[in-house]
């Protein structure tokens, strides 16, 4: 479905990120790991459209998506929810819901039949759904840009960081929410710090180092690297050594 060859990004003279190449299935869940600073933030957002890169391409479904703006490539099918859980604070959980439907044109109908979907996705939701979005918890924030990256129809629903700052109890929520989400249909690319947890729900994933793909897998082969336990999982206990 993604398919990204060769991408390098530049911020003036930092290359954040040095000849990727990486690709997503369709139905997949694929994760990014890697340390703060390895190009994870720009990867999904140079194929959101919020950067252009310097070189390479970024494929939806063998059409090219590189350099289009935002707006064009959230119609293509790809949402991004950004890190940091940036909900509209003084708008209740279903006007922020429909908020973005509207601005991508999306009628009265077909809002109001989807935000009945995604209430039901998050039951915490609809127990808030007339809250003001800045009396929710985090857990229940972050509930909420999912929700709104879903109101986009999304073929591939890009996160970033869901679980940064949550407890661990919802990390797992969240992390689970994730995995239903792809079980009913959309296809995920997921950037986490919680490398074991995003790793055991993957099908497959990467490890950025220094803004280039270090090592390429299957979640559970990830999981057993030696590189990746000493440098995300807190230890070394032996496993076979997968390839870039
Ligand atoms: P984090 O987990 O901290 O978000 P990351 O893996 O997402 O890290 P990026 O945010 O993509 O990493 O950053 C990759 C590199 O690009 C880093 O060296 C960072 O300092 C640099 N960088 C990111 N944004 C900018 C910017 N706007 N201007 C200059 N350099 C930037």
């Amino acid at each position: 479905m993604l398919q990204i060859n060769g991408l390098s990004v530049r911020y003036g003279p930092v290359t954040a990120l040095h000849d990727v190449s990486l690709n997503v299935s369709a139905g997949e869940i694929v994760t990014l790991v890697g340390a703060n600073g390895a190009g994870k933030t720009t990867l999904l957002k140079c194929i959101s459209g919020m950067l252009a890169p310097a070189t390479g391409t970024v494929s939806l479904a063998g059409e090219s998506i590189g350099g289009l703006p935002p707006e064009q490539v959230v119609r293509r099918g790809v949402a991004h929810v950004p890190e940091g859980r940036r909900v509209f604070p003084g708008l209740t959980v279903v006007e922020n819901l429909t908020v973005a439907a509207y601005a991508l044109g999306y009628k009265d109908r077909q809002i109001a039949e989807d935000v009945a979907y995604i209430l039901d996705t998050f039951p915490n939701l609809k127990r808030r759904a007339k809250s003001y979005a800045w009396s929710l918890s985090g857990g229940e924030q972050q509930m909420l840009v999912i929700g709104r990256g879903l109101m986009a129809h999304p073929r591939l629903l890009m996160l970033d960081e869901p679980s940064l700052g949550l407890a661990p109890i919802l990390v797992e929520e969240v992390l689970h929410v994730v995995a239903d989400i792809n079980r009913r249909g959309t296809t995920i690319l997921l950037v986490e710090q919680n490398a074991s947890l995003a790793l055991m729900l993957a099908h497959r994933g990467y490890v950025l180092e220094n803004g280039r793909v270090a090592l390429a897998g299957t979640g559970a082969e990830l999981l057993k690297s030696p590189r990746v336990m000493e440098a995300y999982l807190g230890g070394v206990e032996g496993g076979a050594e997968v390839g870039a």
